[in-house]
């Protein structure tokens, strides 16, 4: 052993860095990388491990799950807790290293911080922050204090909800709380609003149209809340924005209007933000997909999924989440007993695996069909996002001095998608099902531990640290 001898190296790969791609690999000391360089000038490590040539890439970071949301079976603080720990499972099994995830309670929550950091503590497999959803102006006025806590973002249900899935128990915001939501985070640092856009005014008469009519397809639900929903709302946040020069960042884009929106004020410099859901991306209504796609906001027309890659490209999107959200088929319903084809609104309204398949969809879907270069992956799944909220350079990059958050994926691996690709709570209800995906994590390492070797867990949850931004 020598003296200069570090913790971990990673060699022969292709290591994506922010100022492009490098032949060799990284040295990990104390959890940090503390080298990025050719493989003869990299130290030894106690621990080596050869990447075969593939692709390194830093660990992603998903802006968007919900922790304890669906209520499966009780309340948000018990199902908070062991969602943290089968969903950051499923996380780290395909190259998921931090998540941020939504509280969400109609009390202030500035005292329950603590508890919520403690619970990811004991239970998680990532290192994790917090986004608030702001319910009411209790939410509004505590911003300051949550900031000093390390929350510095948070969420409006901007007109929706107010009607749709009561049983979320969701409070949707107007105009009014999103203003003064902007102007609460102009003082603070990295202060961002997060907005679901869909007006539930206008979808709610759609979808009566749609349903006299006596549709009940995939395409039924899409047009239930059609583009015009989403484009409003997402033209009035940017105005906001730019009224504030507050940043605001709109949650999964699903239309093409939408983009056309943000290109516009993005190009007059107001700071607004996209995310589009990976499972937008891989996802249109022109495709065999059935009930499986019930989510909100809908998948559309292969138009819209056109655009939303175009997006992509010229960073109008430039973060990708997954809205992951754990829930379960109720008791022993098997996979096959449920009709793919049956009635849309008959059909579960269920949760998405995503951080299982945030990584693959872009590797598959994005770089093995030419439409995304392996840079532009490690922006939209990890660069960008730490930028945006908070966590750069800590997080989201290969540079010396972040932490080792890595992941190795091998672009030639292929898996047909069933339950045993997901490692979640319920890994049935997925899109994906069937789906050939290729361009896949082999190897996970959250702060220089390998959590994760060629579907094999090697650690015990309780590794991952809050993150305060
Ligand atoms: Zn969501």
């Amino acid at each position: 052993m020598t003296a200069n001898q570090v913790d971990l190296v990673i060699y022969n790969a292709e290591v994506v860095t922010p100022t492009g791609k490098l032949s060799g690999g990284v040295a990990v000391d104390d959890e940090e990388i503390v080298q990025v360089d050719g493989d003869n000038r990299l130290p030894s490590g106690k621990e080596e491990i050869d990447a075969k040539g593939n692709v390194l890439l830093p660990g992603a970071i998903d802006p968007h799950t919900h922790m304890g949301l669906a209520g499966y079976q009780g309340g948000f603080d018990e199902h908070f807790e062991y969602d943290f720990e089968t969903e950051t499972r499923g996380a780290v099994h395909a190259g998921v290293t931090t998540m941020l995830t939504f509280l969400f309670q109609s009390e202030p929550y500035t005292p329950s911080v603590d508890r919520y950091a403690d619970i990811g503590s004991k239970q998680s497999y990532v290192d994790y922050g917090f986004h608030a959803v702001i319910q009411s102006e209790v939410h509004v006025e505590e911003i300051p204090d949550l900031a000093k806590k390390g929350i510095t973002s948070f969420k409006l249900f901007f007109n929706m909800y107010k009607t749709a899935a009561p049983i979320l128990n969701i409070e949707h915001a107007d105009v009014g709380r999103l203003y003064d939501t902007l102007k609460q985070l102009q003082d603070v640092p990295n202060g961002i609003a997060m907005v679901h856009a869909e007006n539930d005014d206008l979808s709610k008469r759609k979808r009566a149209e749609v349903e006299a009519d006596g549709r009940t397809d995939v395409t039924a639900w899409a047009d239930s809340s059609p583009p015009i929903s989403e484009a409003m709302q997402v033209e009035q946040v940017a105005r906001l924005a730019q009224d504030t020069q507050t940043p605001a960042y709109i949650v999964h884009v699903s239309a093409k209007e939408s983009v056309d929106i943000l290109d516009t004020y993005q190009s007059q410099g107001v700071p607004i933000y996209g995310e589009v859901l990976a499972g937008h991306l891989a996802h249109h209504t022109g495709q065999d997909i059935g009930v499986f796609t019930k989510v909100s906001p809908p998948v559309r027309g292969p138009s819209h999924h056109r655009r939303l890659w175009e997006g992509v490209s010229a960073t109008n999107l430039q973060h990708v989440g997954t809205d992951h959200a754990p829930s379960s088929l109720a008791g022993d319903v098997n996979r096959d007993d449920i009709d793919r084809y049956g009635d849309i609104w008959e059909a579960p309204r269920v949760g998405r695996p995503g951080m299982g398949y945030l990584l693959p969809i872009l590797l598959s879907e994005g770089v093995n069909k030419n439409r995304l270069t392996l840079e532009e992956v490690a922006n939209l799944s990890a660069t960008n996002t730490a930028k945006r909220f908070g966590l750069y350079p800590q997080k989201g990059a290969i540079v010396p001095g972040a932490d080792a958050d890595l992941v190795i994926a091998d672009l030639d691996k292929s898996v047909i998608v069933d339950d045993d690709f997901y490692h979640t709570m319920e890994p049935r209800w997925s899109s994906l099902h069937g789906w050939e995906l290729t361009g896949l994590p082999t190897h996970t390492f959250v702060r220089g531990k390998l959590t994760v070797a060629d579907d094999e867990l090697l650690v015990d949850k309780g590794i991952g640290e809050y993150l305060p931004r």
